[in-house]
């Protein structure tokens, strides 16, 4: 990096760290009072709501495609589990405590494509879907949106294109809708991308286009194609405001499930949220949406690997996506496939400026031990990525900054209300051949 670069730069100690490859804890210095922070983003809690009611639109047409989702009535969302064995687990393997209760938000379990992409990804893809069919005078908001499943509707919608970069998962959510409705449908995919997921993609009638190189160099390519292109539309995963509400109607679920379950989220009993980030998007969005619902109740934490953790060197630094990963001397590189970002979203980075707790990275080594402990425990198989959230609750009350800001929050007392919920990002597609290499995988 060059040094009128270096010069900018806050959090030096730790970002030399970070440039050895060491695992660290961030917590965020420009945290701020919820309703202050919210008042500096242009997004609110309307922008939420539209989303919520655009899903709830399609649940009809969902619910007829995908019959899998009929005991969510053609919505698309993932159980929260509480996890005790598991909780007992870290807290015997890695001597620490959990104080509270364990709570698993098993994305890992949404229908369609298995993976928090399924809100984000889907949902850009009924939008535009939407809009078309709107501008097109083909259906009115009021209308039943099964009609989108019709071969008129598929007819239509072939003489469209929707592409998309991506490392995997985001492929596969919005290849799997996009073909659903008859678009043809282009993935960009990076060389990290896992050989199953351009398969499974193939099959569902997806075009999927490869590159020997980076998650970066695949959006480029793919953006300059479509741009090139009056009938294709791109999905932007590092500036899209779309995805990133898709994401965000999150929370307002989770909210409901935590009535349902009788759980008190109050200034007596705070929730601890630990989401896995790569470029961004899906834990930024999740994150917001939390902070709408939760406001100062919430604490959210990102989890990423310590050779790509590009949010913590953007928002650390203060440079945002300025930086990279590689000008940190790190390669990028990391089996968490969903994480393999080596920059971040300006645009996330900027709404989490003053929302985000902190963020603390892992080796990836730990991803596969942790990976064999959920599915010991509790019998429930995530993706080596989202195994990362794990990383949060286990280092809460081991690491001084982390303690630190309980103290300075006042939590101290009320940790023994306190709920986390580890963010379980992907998993349920991924074949079985695939999850019995990763079960015999140590890295160390
Ligand atoms: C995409 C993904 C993430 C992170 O989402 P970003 O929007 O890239 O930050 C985390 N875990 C898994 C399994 C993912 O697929």
């Amino acid at each position: 990096m060059n040094q009128e670069l270096w010069n900018q730069i806050h959090n030096k100690d730790l970002l030399k760290e970070v440039s050895n490859g060491k695992e660290v804890t961030w917590v965020n210095e420009n945290l701020e009072i919820t309703e202050k922070a919210l008042s500096k983003i242009n997004l609110t809690m309307k922008d939420i709501d539209d989303a919520e009611a655009r899903l709830a639109r399609f649940a009809p047409f969902i619910l007829k495609v995908f019959p899998e989702t009929a005991p969510e009535n053609g919505l698309i969302e993932s159980p929260l589990t509480e996890i005790e064995k598991m909780k007992t687990k870290l807290e015997n393997e890695f001597t620490t405590t959990i104080p509270g209760r364990l709570f698993l938000k098993q994305d890992s379990h949404l229908a369609i494509s298995g993976s928090v992409k399924a809100r984000g990804g889907i949902y850009e893809v009924l939008k535009h879907a939407e809009d078309l069919a709107i501008e097109h005078g083909m259906i009115k908001e009021t209308d039943d949106y099964s009609v989108f499943a019709s071969e008129k509707f598929k007819e239509f919608f072939s003489k469209f294109k929707i592409q998309v970069g991506s490392t995997g998962n985001l492929g596969m959510s919005i290849g799997i809708m996009s073909a659903v409705l008859g678009f043809h449908v282009i993935v960009h995919m990076s060389a990290d991308a896992k050989q199953w997921k351009k398969d499974l993609l193939r099959k569902r009638g997806a075009e999927v286009i490869e590159y020997n190189d980076d998650y970066s160099k695949a959006v480029e390519v793919g953006r300059k194609d479509s741009d090139a292109d009056p009938t294709s539309y791109f999905v932007d995963d590092e500036n899209s405001v779309t995805l990133f509400l898709g994401y965000a109607v999150a929370a307002k679920r989770l909210k409901a499930q935590f009535e349902a379950q009788g759980i008190v989220i109050d200034g007596e009993h705070p929730l601890f949220v630990y989401i896995p980030c790569g470029v961004g998007g899906a834990p930024g969005g999740v994150a917001f949406g939390l902070k709408q619902f939760f406001g100062n109740h919430v604490h959210v934490f990102f989890l990423e690997p310590t050779q790509a953790p590009c949010m913590l060197v953007g928002m650390a630094s203060g440079l945002q996506n300025k930086v990279s990963v590689q000008d940190f001397g790190l390669s990028g590189q990391t089996h968490a496939d969903g994480l393999a970002v080596g920059r971040a979203s300006g645009f996330v980075g900027g709404v989490m400026t003053h929302l985000l707790s902190g963020i603390l990275t892992l080796e990836d080594y730990h991803i596969y031990d942790l990976m064999r402990d959920i599915v010991n425990s509790e019998d429930i198989f995530l993706e080596p990525s989202a195994c990362a959230s794990f990383w949060g609750p286990i280092q809460l009350m081991k690491e001084s900054a982390t303690k630190a800001y309980i103290e300075n929050m006042g939590l101290a007392q009320k940790m023994p209300n306190a709920i986390h919920v580890p963010w379980a990002t992907g998993g349920n597609l991924v074949p079985k051949e695939i999850r019995e290499e990763y079960m015999h995988t140590h890295l160390k």
